[in-house]
């Protein structure tokens, strides 16, 4: 069975390791860069973007990151960590003059809050590319992708927007799979991280 690697920094990465662990696979914290050796893959959880991307500046695990992923290793981002990916970031905070680092591993832009802020949150029965019923999708202050460069494809859309890419061993997800008790998609992230990309459909 692969390794899966949650990024323990911040935010639902709880939430990711029981449903990873409900289906039989190996997770590891990933806190240091040290916590990547030997792994298949990796989730970015959800939570606060720019809160986890001060810590992973404090941790040294920007470069790690890009590093495992060239390697070859699987990454799933899911709402903040889909942020986290992007090539570009819109909607980061004034305070930061309006910028905010990503690790630039997704051919897309990210909206960040694109559906609006905390109480405009919401579940939604979502149609997902390769899935026979919709998949029950949370949205938490959830991002979009705004553009969507040539090298991912888009797998759902919400209200018109893209919230779910594939490209690759990158899959990004606008919503929070691992507050559902809908295993489907965390299924899918083992399988993209066993095999070679390109063989794996949803
Ligand atoms: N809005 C948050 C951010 O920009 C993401 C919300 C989430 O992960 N649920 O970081």
């Amino acid at each position: 069975p692969p390794r899966i690697g949650v990024l323990a920094l911040q935010g639902a990465f709880r939430e990711h390791r029981r449903l990873l662990e409900s289906l039989g696979s190996t997770v590891q914290e990933v806190r240091l860069p040290a916590d990547l050796a030997g792994l298949d893959g990796l989730i970015l959880p959800g939570g606060e973007s720019t809160t986890m991307a001060h810590l992973l500046t404090e941790y040294g695990l920007w470069e790690p990151i890009r590093g495992f992923s060239a390697g070859g290793g699987a990454i799933w981002g899911t709402c903040a960590g889909a942020i986290l990916l992007a090539r570009e970031v819109r909607g980061a905070p004034p305070q930061f003059g309006g910028r905010q680092d990503s690790l630039y591993l997704l051919d897309a832009t990210v909206q960040r809050n694109a559906f609006g802020r905390q109480i405009n949150s919401f579940a939604a029965p979502l149609p997902v590319q390769g899935l026979d019923t919709p998949f029950p999708a949370v949205f938490i202050r959830a991002p979009a992708f705004s553009e969507v460069g040539a090298a991912a494809a888009v797998l759902a859309h919400w209200e018109g927007q893209a919230v779910m890419l594939r490209q690759g061993n990158i899959l990004a997800t606008a919503f929070h799979p691992e507050l559902t008790n809908d295993s489907r998609l965390h299924e899918f992230f083992l399988k993209m991280a066993v095999k070679s990309p390109e063989s794996v459909q949803i």
